[in-house]
């Protein structure tokens, strides 16, 4: 309290008027009456109390502090484990640097320059994006105060008052955050605008900057889709907004996400574009139910598919081959027409198959059998989620091998 520039005043029993002019009462070490009074009194009162290890007497909490002056940070179990709340701490200064302060100051002892030269939000958070997590700050850190001002001085000067804007596409993976890439999960943090789609990355959403825009385009409930023109025609005036945009995907941009698309329109717009990939469907499904999508013994090569054209026919010409394995996108609607195609391919209809329903979430399911017997129970089997058809011996060898469980 002292360090926090507060003036205490310390009672062996406790009487009404020490709370005249009191800004905060702590009770500690008293007969339990006692406490009960100092509680009631504040509360009459408005005075925020704390009464230690007893959080129903309490209107305020004392937080586990980490003092990184000026930066603070505060830690609160609302009162029900301070020792967790301790560990929390623990963690927590291990991981910020003990110069964290250092830095702080720096960017404070510019904070009216940056304002005055930057007065746009998104360009000003850009610029600080950049210097405090650059070479200024590095200075800073290492206690090179003149030499810090001089490098963020300059950085201020050659900073642009208004960035051109940016469209990265961004590939989610199939919904678990943690399978996201650690640059997606930057560029979520980063961004003004994020433009996404159903595909399960509502978990994934939690990890993007609060103040973010948030833009639907996937498919609503009445199964409209928003038309890939204007998704495209979106993302472009977003950008020429100065806005720093991620378009965010299910999997992977780039596999059956309609990112070359995208990534056309913008190119033809003259609008800066960058992809970065994402755990895509395959991968997560076979993952997740334990299946190599390879193995030396019965699969040399591994092909992703869609299982229907973009005029809704089938297409799988050419690609049943022995020793391969098939990942199917988008074929559960199509499951019958498929099977007869790969069967006029040559494709053994007991070839073993699974279907993987959410895969790579921790609602993810799996069915198994062979190519027959899928066709014939996946379309009752599933519930709506996306689901992938993996075909070829690998799918056989999971179910004796590893995971077999999942
Ligand atoms: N770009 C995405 C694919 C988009 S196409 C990617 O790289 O994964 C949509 C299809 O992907 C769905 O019809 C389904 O076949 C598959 N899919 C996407 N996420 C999936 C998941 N979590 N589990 C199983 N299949 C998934």
């Amino acid at each position: 309290m002292r360090e926090a520039g507060a003036a205490v005043r310390f009672a062996a029993t406790f009487t009404p008027e020490l709370l005249e002019g009191c800004a905060l009462a702590i009770g500690a070490d008293a007969a339990e009456a006692e406490l009960q009074a100092l509680a009631v009194a504040c509360r009459a009162r408005g005075v925020p109390v704390n009464v230690v290890d007893r959080p129903g007497l309490c209107t305020a909490l004392m937080p586990a502090i980490i003092d990184r002056a000026p930066v603070t940070v505060a830690i609160s179990t609302g009162g029900a484990a301070p020792v967790l709340a301790r560990m929390v701490r623990q963690k927590v200064e291990a991981v910020l640097p003990p110069e964290l302060g250092r830095i702080a100051a720096l960017a404070e002892r510019f904070k009216s320059a940056v304002r005055r030269r930057l007065p746009d939000l998104a360009a000003r958070r850009r610029f600080l994006d950049g210097v405090l997590g650059g070479q200024p700050a590095e200075l800073a850190a290492a206690g090179r105060e003149a030499e810090a001002d001089m490098a963020f001085a300059a950085a201020l000067d050659a900073a642009d008052l208004a960035l051109p804007g940016i469209v990265h596409l961004v590939g989610a993976g199939p919904g678990a955050p943690d399978l996201l890439t650690l640059r997606a999960l930057r560029l979520l943090g980063e961004a003004d605008v994020i433009v996404h789609d159903r595909l399960g990355t509502e978990a994934v959403l939690e990890m993007a900057r609060r103040d973010a825009e948030r833009i639907f385009v996937g498919k609503a409930r009445a199964n409209h889709c928003v038309p890939q023109a204007d998704i495209n025609t979106l993302l472009v005036r977003l950008a020429r907004e100065g806005k720093r945009v991620v378009r965010l995907k299910g999997g992977d941009p780039l596999i059956f996400g309609r990112g070359g698309e995208e990534a056309e329109a913008l190119a033809a717009a003259g609008i800066a574009c960058e992809v970065v990939p994402g755990v895509t469907a395959a991968l997560a499904c076979a993952a997740g139910a334990g299946i190599p999508l390879t193995h030396r013994d019965c699969a040399r090569a591994v092909t992703f598919v869609t299982g229907h054209r973009r005029d809704g026919g089938v297409d799988v010409a050419g690609l049943v081959r022995p020793g391969q394995t098939l990942a199917i996108y988008m074929g559960i609607a199509t499951l019958g027409p498929l099977r007869e195609a790969l069967v006029a391919e040559g494709l053994d209809p007991a070839t073993p198959a699974a279907v993987v329903e959410r895969g790579g979430t921790d609602r993810q399911r799996v069915l198994r059998g062979t190519l027959e017997s899928i066709t014939a129970e996946a379309p009752a089997w599933v519930t709506g989620g996306p689901a992938l058809l993996l075909v070829g011996e690998v799918v056989g060898r999971s179910a004796r091998g590893w995971a077999a469980a999942a």
